[in-house]
This record gives structure tokens, C-alpha cells and sequence, in this order.
């Protein structure tokens, strides 16, 4: 598959003014930039050509991928560009941070904030199924926020490791301590990782400690392939018993058993009147 087969324009430089450098991937890095027509922000990850001989298909995935969706909380990409020896995504510019700086400066959130995140995560699950596509690395580093007000309102970002359901994979992917155990187990997986993903994503949130925790990625991964998760720590002991049950079946080993992100919604968690306050009476 070729870039052409994409669609992309030439002469970035006629129209954006790039700024500051606000982030960096392992294959690229990210500007902050402004539309000289419009005078709107954006977010441009420029990507050396130089380092996508090897992996051309795995950008043009990203970009075919990225323009099947729009959603509120997922980073859009409105324009691809190239020059002599680079391509160009232009995306929104998600101003808060991401998630892991967060939650390392806040700890852990309260249950409240969490459950807010959890069900607008849960719908962008929901959404992705729709349109049948796997994200593959969802974690606290690819959830940027939209501001410093709040912890909770978010732009899922990066699809990098992206695939339509039709691929059928059984690649192994993701990060150390947020992938789904069939992944580990190399058997065919389908919508159900990003599902695993988003639970422990949750425990994290709710605890401010990673389940599958060790000194080395591979200590990690070891831990991530038995899949104990400590339920009973200290950190969860003020989380409701909804709140756990919830993470419990997101994080479920089996995946033909785990939770689908509708039922997922459905949940006590969401559901129950404990939010609204008490009567006095
Ligand atoms: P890679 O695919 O190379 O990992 P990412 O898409 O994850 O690249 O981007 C790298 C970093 O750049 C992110 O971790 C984040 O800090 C920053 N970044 C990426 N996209 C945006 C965006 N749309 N708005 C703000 N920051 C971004
Ligand atoms: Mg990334």
C-alpha cells in the first residue's frame, strides 16, 4: 500500500506556522502549530519519512483508520501532508497533558471523577466497536486531556497499533501491564482487548497503582501474562463494591466472558442512585 493511496497534499509550510515541540513518539514528534488562514490551534505530528520505510503500512493503517472516525473524545485528524521527507498528520491539539503526567502528580482520583471518565472511555469503546476498529494501546500515556480543569474529559490519541476487525490478528502488541492475557497467549483477539485495557485503566484510576507492577517492562509483562489482580489493597478500600465488580468483569481473563463495553454502561456503577444526594430526612 502506497501513501498516494491516502491522499495527501503538499506545501504544509503555506498553510501552518509551527510552534513549540509538544510531544515525542518513537517515530515521531509532535508541534504545536497555528492555521495561517484561520488562526486555529493544532496538534502536527511529523513523521521522517526516513523512519517509515519499514513501517510504511503501518502509517497508511493509521491514517485510513483515523479518518473512518469522529468522536468527541478521540483525537481528530483533519489533514495529511508531505514534504520531500516527511509526512504530516494535522490533529486536534489536546491542551491538558496526558493522563499518566496526571495521575502521577494526583495519585489516585475519586470515585466520583472515575466514574465520569469510565463511561465516557466505556462509549468510545462502544463507538470504535461500531465501526470496527481496534485501538490495541490504550493507556494513561495516549489519553490526553482536554484542560487542567478537570481529570475526567479526555481525547483518546494514537493509533499507531490501530487494525480493522477484518484483519483477524493475533500480533502481539500493546504496553507491559495493560494487555489483555489471550494477547500473551497469542490467540486470535478481537474488540474484548481494548476492553481489558480500559479495566485496568480504571483499577489504576480508582487505586493510583498499576496493577501489574515491577522494576523491569519484563517483570511487568510476567505479571500482566498471570493476570492476578489485587483486589483487596488498601488503596481500593474506600471504592464502592459496584466500582470493583465493574473493574473485575472489564478486567476478566476470559475474553468471551469479559463485559462488552454496552453492558459495561448498563452497570450498577452507572446506574444506582448512590450519586445523588441524601436526603436529610
Ligand atoms: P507515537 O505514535 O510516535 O507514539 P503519539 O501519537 O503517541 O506518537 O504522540 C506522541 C506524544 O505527543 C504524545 O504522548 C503526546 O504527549 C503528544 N501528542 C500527540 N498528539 C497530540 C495532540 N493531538 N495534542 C497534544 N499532544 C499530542
Ligand atoms: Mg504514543
Amino acid at each position: 500500500e502506497s501513501l498516494s493511496s491516502v491522499g495527501i497534499m503538499t506545501g504544509i509550510k503555506d498553510s501552518f506556522t509551527f510552534g513549540k515541540i509538544i510531544g515525542n513518539g518513537a517515530f515521531s514528534n509532535v508541534y504545536a502549530a497555528t492555521c495561517i488562514k484561520t488562526g486555529k490551534e493544532y496538534a502536527i505530528k511529523v513523521i521522517p519519512k526516513q523512519k517509515i520505510t519499514k513501517s510504511l503500512d503501518s502509517l497508511v493503517r493509521e491514517i485510513r483508520i483515523m479518518r473512518k472516525i469522529k468522536h468527541p473524545n478521540i483525537v481528530n485528524l483533519y489533514k495529511v501532508y508531505e514534504s520531500f521527507s516527511n509526512v504530516y498528520l494535522v490533529l486536534d491539539y489536546v491542551k491538558g497533558g496526558d493522563l499518566f503526567n496526571r495521575i502521577i502528580a494526583k495519585k489516585a482520583l475519586p470515585e466520583k471523577t472515575v466514574k465520569k471518565f469510565s463511561k465516557k472511555m466505556l462509549g468510545v469503546l462502544d463507538y470504535l466497536k461500531s465501526k470496527e476498529i481496534l485501538h490495541r494501546d490504550i493507556k494513561l500515556e495516549n489519553i490526553l486531556l482536554k484542560s487542567h480543569d478537570n481529570d475526567y474529559d479526555f481525547k483518546l490519541a494514537d493509533f499507531g497499533l490501530g487494525a480493522e476487525f477484518s484483519e483477524k490478528s493475533t500480533m502481539r502488541c500493546g504496553s507491559p501491564g495493560y494487555i489483555a492475557p489471550e494477547v500473551l497467549r497469542k490467540q486470535p483477539y478481537g474488540i474484548e482487548i481494548d476492553t481489558f485495557s480500559v479495566g485496568i485503566i480504571i483499577y489504576i484510576l480508582l487505586s493510583g497503582k498499576m496493577p501489574f507492577h515491577g522494576s523491569t517492562p519484563q517483570k511487568v509483562l510476567e505479571k500482566n501474562r498471570s493476570c492476578n489482580i489485587c483486589f483487596h489493597d488498601e488503596n481500593l478500600r474506600d471504592v464502592s463494591k459496584q466500582g470493583i465488580d465493574l473493574v473485575k468483569k472489564l478486567t476478566c481473563t476470559l475474553p468471551d466472558l469479559r463485559i462488552t463495553p454496552e453492558n459495561a454502561l448498563m452497570h450498577k456503577w452507572f446506574t444506582s442512585a448512590d450519586n445523588r444526594s441524601k436526603s436529610v430526612y
